[in-house]
């Protein structure tokens, strides 16, 4: 028998009207490329966003088609959110981080057949047009007295000469909810990126998710700063659960420097932001010096890669704002696990709490997950016992657009996903990654993880950066070492930081040498890319060898 409640499709499109009608007046503010601020409402944007579905309309785009951006954190990004796919179209949002041919690539495999692009990225968009026969509208998201006369790309029209001849009503279209609504390339640190297709279904259920007390908790109250970018992985789903609770939305544009982030979030009353650990480096490094404050922020989501311990107290001893600890990935929407405390822990002291909000969390509902040895056994939830992690749900990639299934079956039928990450989990649910598998360090039979070892490195005050890589050893197979940023004019030794490391980790973990380096090489979303750094070092010989 089948329940006999209204079986309303979850659309994109319905989360911007809810937010035009219940929180019209609540703001969305910008820092644009131009260098000013701009603000609006959720009432303009709605409206603007109807006059993209209908500028789309007039090119003849077919649903389905693709239509993409290269475009930093702003309202005309947004306005593409929700224009895009609530008129049935699919929103790709490009990595600007990429070299000029994986771009030229990804637009061709993805056949989009418009891109929007900030004019920050003019040259870009001038390396690839000619490369790109299928974008068939050139569009900068800008003024028309801000485009150049001379750009060289066919037919290039402003956004806002585009949109403004449109009306700002619309009919959005009502499609099943499994349709395609948006999609994102994985950063292929191997081989070619692939693509996760998220659907309308997907995208709305993750934000209902995003939102919850445990995971972001976030509310019309909120004033929201997204510093992870909108062209990676939707900014976290950020965009859509702000339409669903009406939040402030705060966005940064190009200027993701410590200062002028921090300045953003004192003028616009910021209560939440999000990003990765590079990214609250630099805001950190900015505000010590100068003994700032934060005036209102009380929560930030730290995630994409491993949050080191020292800045997960510095944030809440030193500021007293929350840190919540994030996992996931391009192919899980991307949100997995989230930390924060149960109520049983409330009473524990503090270095506990701290050993557990370490970790990257507990799974939120509508993702499962387990982990599984080398036998394809699941592990026990011991803390202790690691294995590959696996997971499933329904923002969780079933397909590669154009590509095949990367799901494994269980005994039941069941597919999962195979995140590539190895993990432990406690008797409580809380997940915690021991490594990339590819970045393991395998020491006479024994893993050790390169995270616990950059970790204890971070935790010195001289270190800015730290990346741990296992070298090839005849004996032991592979030995960790340390390759070390120092913060600037800072005064650190080889032996001082070894030494550090005792009575900090098992004596065989302790990396063999510690290399400095001027930096750590970062990729397009701001994580160490150790594949680079392996490349550098490739000359490289352990001591005593
Ligand atoms: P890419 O594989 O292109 O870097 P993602 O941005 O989807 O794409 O990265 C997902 C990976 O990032 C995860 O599989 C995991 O290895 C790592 N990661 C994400 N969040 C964390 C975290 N909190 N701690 C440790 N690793 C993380």
């Amino acid at each position: 028998m089948l329940g006999l409640m209204q079986n309303q499709p979850l659309l994109i499109s319905s989360l911007i009207e809810f937010a035009a009608r219940h929180h019209n007046d609540a703001q969305i503010v910008s820092r644009r490329v131009e260098g000013d601020i701009h603000r609006y409402t959720y009432k303009d944007l709605a409206a603007r966003s109807r006059q993209l579905a209908n500028a789309l309309d007039g090119e003849g785009l077919e649903q389905g088609e693709r239509v993409a951006s290269i475009a930093w954190n702003g309202y005309r990004h947004m306005e593409m959110y929700f224009g895009v796919s609530g008129s049935g179209r699919v929103l790709h949002t490009i990595n600007p981080r990429l070299h000029p041919e994986q771009v030229a690539w990804i637009v061709n495999h993805a056949e989009d057949c418009v891109l929007c692009f900030d004019m920050s990225f003019l040259p870009i968009v001038q390396a690839i047009h000619a490369k790109c026969p299928a974008v068939k509208r050139w569009v900068a998201l800008c003024d028309a007295d801000k485009l150049p006369a001379d750009s060289g790309i066919p037919g290039l029209l402003s956004y806002e000469a585009w949109i403004a001849p449109q009306s700002d009503r619309y009919h959005w279209p009502q499609f099943d909810e499994n349709t395609a609504s948006s999609m994102c390339y994985t950063s292929g640190t191997t081989g070619n990126p692939k693509a996760a297709l998220y659907s309308h279904r997907s995208s709305t259920l993750h934000a209902y998710a995003a939102a919850l007390p445990d995971v972001m908790c976030l509310s019309a109250r909120d004033s929201v700063l997204p510093v992870v970018p909108m062209f990676h992985v939707n900014a976290w789903g950020i965009p859509y659960s702000a339409a669903l609770t009406g939040c402030k939305l705060v966005f940064p544009g190009p200027a993701l420097d410590g200062k002028s982030i921090y300045e953003l979030m004192e003028a616009e009353g910021v209560t939440f932001a999000a990003g990765v650990p590079t990214v609250w480096q630099m805001l950190l490094s900015h505000m010590k010096p100068g003994g700032l404050r934060f005036s209102t922020l009380k929560r930030t989501v730290i995630g994409g890669s491993a949050c080191p311990p020292a800045m997960l107290s510095t944030f809440q001893d030193e500021y007293g704002v929350s840190v919540l600890h994030a996992w996931g990935m391009t192919e899980m929407s991307p949100l997995g696990t989230l930390c924060s405390l149960k109520n049983k822990h409330l009473e524990l002291p503090k270095d506990e709490q701290m050993q557990i909000l370490q970790k990257q969390g507990r799974a939120i509902y509508g993702v499962e997950m387990k982990i599984i040895g080398d036998d394809g056994k699941e592990q026990a939830w011991d803390g202790r016992s690691y294995g590959d992690l696996l997971v499933r749900g329904p923002w969780i990639v079933d397909t590669y657009y154009k590509g095949t299934s990367p799901l494994v079956r269980d005994e039941q039928g069941h597919g999962w996903f195979p995140t590539g990450d190895v993990a432990t989990i406690d008797a409580d649910g809380y997940m915690q990654i021991t490594d990339r598998s590819k970045d393991v360090i395998k020491s006479g039979g024994e893993w050790i993880s390169s995270i616990d070892i950059e970790n204890i490195a971070m935790a010195h005050p001289a270190v800015a950066m730290a990346a741990c890589i296992g070298m090839p050893h005849p004996k032991w197979d592979e030995r960790p070492i340390v390759a070390v940023a120092k913060k600037p004019n800072a005064e650190l030794t080889r032996e001082e930081l070894l030494k550090f490391y005792e009575g900090k980790t098992a004596k065989w973990q302790i990396p063999d040498d510690v290399v400095f380096v001027d930096a750590i090489p970062l990729g397009a979303t701001g994580k160490m890319l150790k594949t680079k750094l392996r490349e550098e070092l490739k000359d490289y010989k352990l001591p005593g060898l």
